[in-house]
């Protein structure tokens, strides 16, 4: 069953555990994905870029939605830059977005988002956005510190802005890390407990599992992962790759599956939301 995320992320935030969104970006991630939610009997939400097909992504999701009507499962465009791939993807059936004007001062951030919010909200679409900047991985010695939330800000933001939960920069960032990721936990703590909605980590990728854990223990209700999923999906492509005889593209495809869709069950076992459908 396909529901808007804030269904997901508000039962999750009551009962304290937090929701793996990998990102899916072709068919074969969308099985994956939802294997691994019928195989850890988790919620699934999946997290979909602005640049790819939506068109063909939600195709795919409306088909194994069908499928496995079990899975309690929301389809998220990831990192809407424009008010554009926002409406794109309200018309081709996601039941919910990210938009992100992170990068904007905060007065402009919030004439943005909530202008979104509410054209959203009048279809029963749910919104996430970002305040404060979670940056690259490969610039994180440089600019670690300067996008992180302001507690106070958040708190205005959400009251201003109408947003469903709320992606939060705490020391995380996309991609590789180019040194070691360090969490300010007393901010996460301080965001939660001062935040009306739930809360978001972007770059969980190689962030740790002890720390991954330890956010969500706190207060992080969704986790976005996406380089440990696709470096796993090829790493097994690569183990396997070197030992054919004849190398055969539909086991290519099933080993890279078959990776990903371990390490999203690894994360949903870490973050605690196994077990939490019924069957
Ligand atoms: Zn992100």
């Amino acid at each position: 069953m396909l529901v808007s995320m804030d269904k997901i992320l508000n039962k999750a935030a009551k009962e304290g555990y937090g929701v793996v969104a990998p990102n899916v970006f072709n068919a074969e991630t969308v099985e994956a994905a939802y294997k691994a939610a019928i195989e850890a009997k988790s919620p699934l939400i999946m997290d979909c870029a602005g640049i790819l097909d939506l068109e063909l992504i939600s195709e795919v999701v409306r088909f194994f939605s069908k499928r496995y009507p079990e899975v309690t499962a929301a389809l998220n465009l990831d990192h809407g830059k424009d008010y554009e791939v926002a409406v794109k993807a309200i018309r081709n059936g996601f039941t919910s977005i990210m938009v992100d004007r992170s990068t904007l001062p905060f007065e402009e951030n919030v004439k943005q988002v909530a202008e979104v919010v509410k054209m959203a909200h009048a279809v029963g679409v749910s919104v996430e956005s970002e305040l404060g900047h979670v940056g690259q991985g490969v610039t994180y010695d440089n600019d670690r510190d300067a996008g992180l939330t302001n507690v106070d800000e958040a708190v205005d933001y959400i009251n201003q802005t109408g947003v469903d939960c709320l992606a939060v920069s705490v020391g995380t960032a996309h991609g590789r890390y180019i040194g070691t990721p360090h969490i300010d936990f007393n901010r996460l703590a301080e965001l939660k407990a001062k935040c009306s909605v739930p809360l978001v980590l972007h770059g969980g990728s190689s962030s740790g599992d002890d720390n991954l854990r330890k956010a969500v223990e706190i207060g992080i209700t969704k986790v976005n992962i996406g380089t440990d999923l696709r470096t796993a999906g090829a790493i097994k492509v690569k183990e396997n790759l070197v030992k054919a005889e004849f190398p055969n593209l539909a086991e290519i495809y099933a080993d890279g599956t078959e990776g990903y869709k371990e390490m999203l069950k690894h994360y949903m076992m870490l973050f605690g939301c196994v077990n939490r459908e019924r069957t």
